[in-house]
C-alpha cells in the first residue's frame, strides 16, 4: 500500500474543501473520503486505489435514518448497512431494501459498510483488481481482460467494447425500484441525483463510473413515500448462500387491484454495468393480470437487448427466471 496522508475534517465543508482539490472524483482520484472502508482499503492494499490523501468521513453527523416531511426516508450516508436493513421503518415500508441488505457481504462486513460507501463500492471483476493485467475501468487504454478471459460473473445488459463489468452491489437495486435520490454537497453547493442518473455506463469511458465530480460528498438518500398496498420482494441467486455476489437478482414493487398490475417497478442486479432499472419490463406488465404468462413476457422484455460473452450466457435464462420468481412471490405474499 502507498503512502499517505490521514485527515480528520472538522465538518462536511472542510471535507468538501479538501476533497475539492481532487483532479478526478473518479478511479484515480489523489482524495479519498473513507467511511467503512470495506471497498477502498481492499483497493488500497491492492494499489488498484493509491490516494495520496484519505479523509475519514466517520465522524461527520451523517448517519441519522429518519421520516421526511412528505412521508418518505432520509437515510445518512454514513448509516451503516445493518442498521438501515433492521429499521422498523425499511423493514415495515421499505421491505425491498432491507431484503437487499441482508443478502450482501456478512454480518461483520455490514456492520462497517454504509449507505454511500455501497452507493460507490467497485467492481468485482478479477482483472479490475490484479494490477498485472489490462483493464480499461482501472488503466484507461490498457484493454479489457475480461472480454477475451474470465467473464463468467460480468454483465450482459450496457456492456461496452471497452468493459463489460458488472456493479456489484445489491442495496442499488433496491434503491433503483424504490426511486431513489441521491444528495450531494459539493464545492459548487448541494445537488440531487436521481439514482437512475447517478451511474454511468462504461461505453468508451469505463473509469467513470458516476457522475460525481470532485469535492463532492455524498450527504443522504431519500426515498419516496412508500406506494400503500404495493408488494416488495428481492431475490438474489448466487453460487452459494451467503458472503457471495449476485448472480442474478431482482427487486420488485408492484400493486395488484382486482388481479391485475396497476404499477411496477422493476430492477435487475448481477447482469448489469450500473444496477439495472427495466422499463420495459414495467411497461410490459402494468395493465395485465398478474400471472406467470405475463410475468414470463415481462422478463422476456427485461433481457431483449441482452449481449452475452462466452462464459456468461446462461445468465439470460438465469435473470428471467428470478424476475418471474420474484414477481410470482410479490403477488402471492
Ligand atoms: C468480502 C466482501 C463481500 C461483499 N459482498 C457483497 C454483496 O454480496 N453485496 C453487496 O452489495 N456488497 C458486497 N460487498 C461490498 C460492500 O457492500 C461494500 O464494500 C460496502 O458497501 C462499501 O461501503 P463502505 O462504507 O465500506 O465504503 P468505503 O470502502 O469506505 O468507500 C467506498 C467508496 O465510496 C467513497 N465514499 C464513501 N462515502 C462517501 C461519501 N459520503 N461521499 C462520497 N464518496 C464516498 C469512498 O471514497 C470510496 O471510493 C462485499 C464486500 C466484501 C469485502
Ligand atoms: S470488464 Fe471492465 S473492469 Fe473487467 S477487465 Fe474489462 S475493463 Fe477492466
Amino acid at each position: 500500500m502507498k503512502t499517505f496522508e490521514f485527515i480528520r475534517p472538522a465538518d462536511s465543508v472542510a471535507a468538501v474543501a479538501t476533497a475539492a482539490q481532487a483532479k478526478t472524483a473518479q478511479q484515480g482520484a489523489d482524495v479519498r473520503f473513507l467511511a467503512g472502508g470495506t471497498t477502498l482499503i481492499d483497493l488500497m492494499k491492492l494499489n488498484v486505489e493509491t490516494p495520496a490523501r484519505v479523509i475519514d468521513i466517520n465522524r461527520l453527523p451523517l448517519d441519522t435514518i429518519e421520516a421526511t416531511r412528505d412521508g418518505g426516508l432520509k437515510i445518512g450516508a454514513t448509516a451503516r448497512n445493518s442498521d438501515l436493513a433492521n429499521h422498523p421503518v425499511v423493514k415495515r415500508q421499505y421491505a425491498v431494501l432491507s431484503q437487499a441488505l441482508l443478502s450482501g457481504a456478512s454480518a461483520q462486513l455490514r456492520n462497517m459498510a454504509t449507505t454511500a460507501g455501497n452507493l460507490l463500492q467497485r467492481t468485482r471483476c478479477m482483472y479490475f483488481r490484479d494490477t498485472a493485467m489490462p483493464c480499461n475501468k482501472r488503466e484507461p487504454g490498457s484493454g479489457c481482460a475480461a472480454i477475451t478471459g474470465s467473464n463468467r460473473m460480468l454483465a450482459i445488459l450496457g456492456t461496452s467494447e471497452h468493459c463489460i463489468a458488472t456493479n456489484p452491489s445489491d442495496m442499488c437495486v433496491a434503491m433503483a425500484a424504490l426511486e431513489a435520490t441521491i444528495h450531494v454537497h459539493g464545492s459548487k453547493g448541494s445537488r440531487a441525483i436521481p439514482m437512475g442518473e447517478f451511474h454511468l455506463l462504461p461505453g468508451a469511458t469505463p473509469h467513470r463510473e458516476t457522475v460525481l465530480e470532485p469535492g463532492d460528498l455524498i450527504t443522504h438518500v431519500t426515498l419516496p413515500p412508500p406506494v400503500a398496498g404495493s408488494k416488495q420482494v428481492y431475490l438474489k441467486l448466487r453460487d452459494r448462500a451467503s458472503y457471495e455476489f449476485a448472480l442474478a437478482s431482482a427487486a420488485v414493487v408492484i400493486s395488484i387491484r382486482e388481479g391485475s398490475v396497476a404499477r411496477a417497478r422493476v430492477a435487475l442486479g448481477g447482469v448489469g454495468t450500473k444496477p439495472w432499472r427495466s422499463p420495459e419490463a414495467e411497461a410490459a406488465l402494468v395493465g395485465q393480470r398478474a400471472d406467470q404468462a405475463n410475468f414470463r413476457r415481462a422478463a422476456e422484455a427485461a433481457l431483449r437487448e441482452a449481449k452475452p460473452q462466452s462464459e456468461n450466457a446462461f445468465k439470460i435464462e438465469l435473470a428471467k427466471r428470478c424476475l418471474v420468481h420474484a414477481l410470482q412471490t410479490a403477488a402471492t405474499a
